[in-house]
Formats: structure tokens, sequence, C-alpha cells
């Protein structure tokens, strides 16, 4: 099956009129070409329409309302002439932030986020000092227009983000408050992923003849390529991929991996090329020679790892790619067909790897929705398949040497050396390998093993507490102290399961990180404890042993020995007992390896 390509005129940033201080800000960033939802909504909130956007996290969304609001604030008036209200703290700093940078060029352009939980002096301070854009959860906003330390009367613009995040959080109430205390005049833009009776309520009472915003899916075939995910942590991502582009590299074979910005993918790039790879880059900062060079040294095997952007890699027909990683999550489903479809060319068989953060899993479900395929979850190559499968390429690479190679020269060499030395050929061999085998090494680099997300249910995620029953926890004990500590709602919490010894629980994947913060210090019923993620993707909650506290048999005296004969990895040296053979012996060994039909015949002549 192939793809049916789209020739849709790309648009740019720059064709929306927007301040050329945006646009070059929003370039700076690395963005190259505005996201299906920001083509549509722009334009449609400079005009000054009222907006209901379907559309969620990892879309743009945020640039999508952030940068036409910007055109619209007058930076000489020191009153508030924006407010975005989202569900949580961590969305307020975040699009705070967003909004921030895409307004660093603009002088004097102050926007505050505002939320429950941090000091309300200390926020009528800022506000005091003039802000023109407050991004806030509902709650604290209301408190401030209620001791009229936030003063909406001039607002020109309202958006509301994830709204049906805020109606699930029991917010949409302080909402219609804040709605009903803002000018008649302003304009409104609501974001939700999904479109619930209530918010579709709030939108028909507060929005004029608001357009809706919904990205148009064309029907693409597609590929038939097998596809997988992995959950883990923007953190991890690097180093989960060396571990997938270490265990998938073949030999004529090449990957591309998909990164949302041209500085994002440079980046990666030079991490990469630090690690060993023939890796190189592919934006559209590159002009078209560039581009093409960097696909005939992809067609020719020159280079084996391509990072690009969609807008680069848009239409790369290139049959030895054999996998496609998503390391950014692309902007919408119809992206996500195109991104694979450059993998499964030519009818070979083709790899999707998607790399999912918590706020993601959304996204990861729409895509499955779209495709109408399940994606399966990859299991995380170990060291021990890193190492095997070093192993293992190093043995091809040396018996189609044997094979295809004049190595007459070479074998006098040896030969040679073997005569005039100590050592018998098989050591050198083994010196020889070395120093083939160059940077890379055969011993997998100690790193600590990727700890990877457990989901659950819908968009929540496993966490780990360290102590259970054998420490008189309940259930209740653990829903107290974390609705407490990191102040969010009990009923958001999920399953609790409380074992003798640990205890898991499911919290939305939009409070992890607060969670993890904020219990860091915490102690339950007065005893201390550890929390972090739950790890391994399918694991059971009950199966899952301490790793912190299997059997270290390594660190076992009495065990020390066999543990290393049991597992003597032959693509671990180190795992081997370290001691070197004593002085060589002079008798011939059977030629019995590779070299042997080489040796055949020519008895070594020792010293
Ligand atoms: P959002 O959906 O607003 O949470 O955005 C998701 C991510 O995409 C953020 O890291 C943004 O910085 C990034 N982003 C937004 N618009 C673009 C774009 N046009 N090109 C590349 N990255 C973008």
């Amino acid at each position: 099956m192939t793809l049916q390509e789209t020739d849709d005129k790309e648009l740019s940033f720059d064709d929306f009129g927007l301040n050329r201080e945006i646009t070059r800000a929003v370039h700076d960033l690395g963005y190259e070409a505005p996201s299906p939802i920001q083509q549509k909504t722009i334009p449609l909130i400079l005009e000054g329409k009222d907006i209901i956007g379907q559309a969620q996290t990892g879309t743009g969304k945020t640039a999508a309302f952030s940068l036409p609001l910007l055109e619209k604030i007058d930076p000489k008036s020191k009153q508030v002439q924006a407010l975005i209200l989202t569900p949580t703290r961590e969305l307020a700093i975040q699009v705070a932030e967003a909004i921030h940078s895409y307004a660093k060029n603009l002088g004097g352009v102050r926007v505050l986020p505002v939320y429950g939980g941090q000091s309300i002096s200390q926020q009528i301070r800022h506000l005091r000092s003039g802000v023109q854009i407050i991004v806030g959860t509902p709650g604290r906003i209301m408190d401030h227009i209620r001791r009229e330390t936030v003063k909406i009367d001039n607002l020109k613009l309202m958006v509301l983000d994830e709204a049906d995040e805020m109606l699930r959080m029991g917010f949409i109430e302080d909402v219609e408050w804040i709605l009903s205390h803002t000018p008649e005049t302003r304009q409104t833009a609501l974001f939700s992923a999904t479109m619930p009776r209530e918010v579709k309520r709030i939108a028909e009472r507060h929005l004029k003849d608001a357009v809706n915003v919904q990205i148009e899916r064309k029907t693409l075939t597609v590929p038939t390529v097998s596809q997988f995910y992995i959950n883990l942590s923007e953190r991890q991502k690097t180093d989960v991929l060396t571990r997938i582009l270490e265990a998938e590299s073949t030999q004529g074979e090449a990957v591309l991996i998909f990164h949302r910005t041209k500085l994002g993918a440079a980046d990666l790039t030079d991490k990469l090329q630090a690690r060993g790879y023939a890796a190189e880059a592919m934006h559209g900062d590159m002009n078209q020679k560039q581009r093409e060079n960097v696909i005939k040294r992809l067609k020719n095997g020159k280079v084996e790892i391509v990072v690009a952007t969609d807008v680069a890699a848009r239409g790369l027909d290139v049959e030895q790619i054999t996998a496609v990683i998503n390391y950014d999550m692309p902007s919408d489903t119809e992206s996500y067909v195109h991104r694979i479809g450059r993998t499964g060319r030519a009818g070979r068989e083709g790899k999707a790897i998607l790399f999912v953060t918590p706020r993601q899993q959304r996204m990861l479900r729409d895509i499955e929705r779209y495709t109408k395929q399940k994606i399966e979850p990859l299991k995380l190559p170990t060291k021990a398949d890193v190492a095997a499968r070093r192993v293992s390429l190093l043995k091809d690479k040396i018996i189609a040497t044997l094979t295809e190679q004049d190595l007459e020269l070479y074998l006098s060499l040896v030969e040679n050396m073997a005569d005039e030395t100590m050592f018998d050929i098989s050591e050198i061999a083994a010196a020889a390998t070395f120093l083939a085998v160059g940077e890379k090494r055969l011993e997998v680099a100690v790193e600590p093993e990727p700890e990877q997300f457990s989901f659950s249910e819908d968009g929540m995620v496993r966490l780990f507490i360290d102590i259970g029953r054998q420490h008189r926890i309940n259930p209740g004990d653990i829903v107290g102290a974390i609705a407490n500590e990191a102040d969010i709602p009990g009923k958001a919490i999920g399953a609790i399961d409380v074992n003798d010894r640990y205890t898991l629980v499911d919290i939305p994947s939009q409070f992890v990180e607060r969670v993890l913060t904020k219990m860091k210090q915490s102690k339950i019923r007065k005893q201390r404890m550890n929390l972090r993620l739950a790890a391994g993707i399918d694991t059971g909650p009950k199966s899952e042993p301490r790793r912190d506290k299997k059997v270290d048999s390594e660190h076992h005296p009495s065990k020390k020995k066999q543990f290393r004969r049991e597992n003597a990895n032959p693509a671990d040296p180190g795992s081997r007992t370290p001691k070197r053979k004593p002085k060589k012996s002079f008798k011939e060994k059977p030629g019995k390896n590779a070299f042997s039909k080489f040796s055949k015949g020519r008895k070594k002549k020792n010293k």
C-alpha cells in the first residue's frame, strides 16, 4: 500500500501578517511551519472571531492562540488585556512560559502565571507592577477578581484552555463566574480535546458566532508498517533512543527520526554523532542541494540515521529507511501517517516507533482510532540484547571480510607477528578485533536502565510507593497524603493497590510531575517513604518486584563466582573472570575458528 501525498501549499509563519518580532521569536524557537491547528486558528483570532478549537496538547494549540493574542496586546497599557484559564498550575506555568518566549522581542509585554498554592501576597505584588496577560487556574483567578487585585474591565481576549479538563476537575462553575465578570466586548477562544455537553453549553452561552475549528481529516492509506509505542519521560528520550538504535541498526538499513523543531533536530544529530553514529540532520534551514546530498548519502549507505523535521521529510522516498522513530509526537494524526509512510517503501518491511510522554496518552489513542490499527507497546531492548547484537554484527562483519576479501597480505602480517612475538594468532586476532571495534567497544556503557512509565487506565500513570500493609498503610492514607501534599482532588486519584511491602497507585498523567515533586520529602503515617514511577510497561500491579531490593548476586560473595560462570556474557568481556590467562603455552591450538581455513596446513612456528 502506498501513501497518498497531500500537495497543499505549505503555509509559513510569515503569511499571517503577524508582527515581525513575533515571527522572529517563533523562528528562533526552531518552528518551521505552523501546525494544522495554528494554520486555521491564527487568522481567525486575528480577525477577531470567537473560536471553538477541538485540539489537545501536542497539536501546537498554545501557539495557536498565543501568537494572535500577542498581536492584540498594547504594551504601553498596563491593564490586564488577556486572560487564559487552565485546569492545572503546571499548564498555567507552561503556557505563561510559552507566551514569554514568543514575546521575547516585544518590549514591555508582561505575562504572569497565577495559581493556587502560591503566596497570594507575592502574586498581588507582581500584579500591581502591571501585567497585560494572566494565565491562571479558575479558583485563584476568582479570588483575585473578588479582591479586585485583578481587574478585567478592559479584557480584550479570554482563552479557555483544556475546557473539558476544567469540567472534569469541577471548575466549570468558576469558569462561568469569571466569564460573567468579563466585558461583553471581549473575544473568546475555547480549546477542548473533547466536546462534552457541558462544554458545548458554555460555548453556546458565552461565545458569539463562534467558528468551529477542527482539523480536517483527509483519507490517507495507512501503510503496512508494524507500529510500536513506548511510554517515557522527555528526559529519557535520548537514552531510550540510543538503546533502540543499538538494537535496530543493521548494515545497509537506515533509521529516520522525527523531531518537531529544526533546532531540536540539529541538537539530536550532534548528540548521535557524538555517540559514534553516522547521523545527519534534515530540516527547513537547509537548501535543496544540501537535502539532496543527505538523501544521496542515505541511499549509498554513508548515512545510517537522519533526524528530520516534518517539512524536510515530506515525500522522502528512500527504500533503505526501515524504521521511523517519532522522537516527538506528531502535531496531528495525519502527520503521523505521513511520517510512518517514509518506511516500508518498495515492498520492504517497515517499523515505526512512537515516543509517548504522560500527557500524550490521548494522542496515542487518537492515532489508533484514526488509523484503525493497534499500536503495540515496544519492549525496550535490554543491555544484554544490545550487547548480543553488537557481537553478532561484529561476527557477521568478520565472516564477510573472510569470505569476500583477499587477506593474503594481512595473513602473512599476522603470521610474521606471531613468529616474532610471544603472542599466538588468536591473541593477535583479539587485539586486531579490539582495534576494529573502535570507539563503540563491545561492553555496553554503564547507564541506568531507563525506568518506563507504567500506564494503567486511560491517561493514568502508575506510581510505586515503598511502604505497604506491613507499615499499616491503607488506601485512605495514600489518598489523604497525595491529595494534601500535591494539592490535587482526592477523587482524581485512581486505583490503589496496597501490598505487603509496597503500594501502587494510579494518578492522572497531568498530575504526575507534581505528585513526584511534592511528595519527595513527605511522610505517610509519619513514615518516610519513596515514591517513584512504577517500572515496566506491561507489568501487572501484583507481579512487580522491587527492582532496588532484588538480590544482587554479583555483590553476594558466595554467589559471585557462580554468577559469573552462569552469566558470562560473550558480549561483555567484563562479565567474565577478568584475570588474564597465564602466559601462553607453546602448544599449537587446533584451528577451530574462523581463521581455520587459512591456518590449514600452515604450521605455526613457535619460538
Ligand atoms: P502544545 O500543543 O501547545 O502543547 O505544543 C506542543 C509542542 O509543540 C510544544 O513543545 C511547542 O513548543 C511545539 N510547537 C508548537 N508549534 C510548533 C510548530 N509550528 N512547529 C514545531 N513545534 C511546535
